[in-house]
């Protein structure tokens, strides 16, 4: 039997990988708390910065908890090797299909079968990768509506496909660059699922006129003082007349998209403002996906 790994600090929590699935939280969450199970092979990354500010507050009032299940103890040798060779040739090293699927299997007395795709959506098996659908609001909104979510972090040229077509694992992207690890990916998406969960931010209203919320970037914002290197707050914004200020806001909310993000902007206008709803990555879980 391998020797436990030791305990890393990270403030007030910190991070022992597992065999098992073990809260970070210290004490069991409570039943309606939205639980993320986390596989990787650096379990010391986590909570990281998931345990500063309104997601670390959250997590210490077990509104959230996190799970950190490490890849390599799943491994079959005494070297705990995770990856291997791609067949095919080419450079790099490819995650083993039953590490992968053991660690995944572990983790899953609250995850569903691969072959039931409805019930996939209360617990979704998400693989982060830059060959995943594109991460949008619209996804994170219905992630934050799930029971839980565990997330499987990849590392070297990734996981072998068939353990992801077995688990019926949806893949995710956060933007079209390529990143050395699903570490930061998961941080992200953890981030931006936890915050909108109740009781998360201080004010709730403040999801619903962010940027993505209406199918528009944010307009801009301001604050004291008045004049700042020469340069004025806008005018209407110090006029007190809140239709004019929200008129204005609209106004540079889509000048900004149309400038920025002209696929935001087609869809925008395509749906009348209610893109968020129209996003075909809402549902983007079901039945998983394969090669995309
Ligand atoms: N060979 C892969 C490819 O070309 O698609 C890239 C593998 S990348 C070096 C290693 C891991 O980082 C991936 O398995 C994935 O978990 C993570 N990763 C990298 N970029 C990502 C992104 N944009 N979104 C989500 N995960 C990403």
């Amino acid at each position: 039997m391998n020797e436990p790994a030791k305990p890393r600090s990270h403030g007030r929590f910190s991070a022992r990988p597992t065999a098992g699935a073990r809260p970070l939280t210290q004490d069991q969450a409570p039943v309606d708390a939205f639980r993320v199970k986390v596989l990787t092979i650096f379990p010391e990354l986590f909570p990281g910065p998931l345990a500063a500010s309104l997601t670390g507050k959250a997590l210490a009032e077990r509104l959230w908890s996190l799970e950190v299940l490490d890849i390599r103890r799943f491994a079959r040798n005494k070297h705990r090797t995770v990856d291997d060779t791609p067949a095919g040739g080419g450079p790099g090293l490819v995650m083993k299909p039953d590490v992968v699927a053991a660690a995944i299997d572990a983790a899953g007395a609250d995850t569903v079968p691969a072959d039931a795709p409805d019930e996939r959506e209360r617990w979704p098996m998400i693989y982060l990768s830059p060959r995943g659908r594109p991460l949008t609001q619209a996804r994170v909104r219905a992630l934050a509506g799930a029971e839980g979510m565990t997330l499987l972090c990849g590392r070297f040229e990734g996981v072998d496909e068939r353990v992801l077509e077995a688990r019926g694992v949806e893949e995710l992207s956060i933007g079209d660059f390529v990143l050395t690890g699903g570490e930061i990916p998961a941080m992200a998406l953890i981030d931006a699922v936890v915050r909108l969960r109740p009781g998360v931010l201080g004010n709730e209203a403040s999801t619903e006129v962010e940027s993505f919320a209406a199918g528009l970037l944010e307009h801009p914002h301001y604050t004291r003082p008045q004049l700042w290197e020469g340069r004025a707050i806008p005018e209407v914004l110090l006029s007190g007349h809140h239709a004019r200020i929200a008129e204005w806001r609209r106004a540079r909310a889509e000048a900004l998209t149309k400038e920025r993000r002209p696929d935001l902007w087609r869809a925008y206008q395509a749906t009348g403002g209610d893109t968020e709803q129209s996003d075909a990555n809402t549902t983007a879980g079901k039945g998983g996906q394969k090669g995309n």
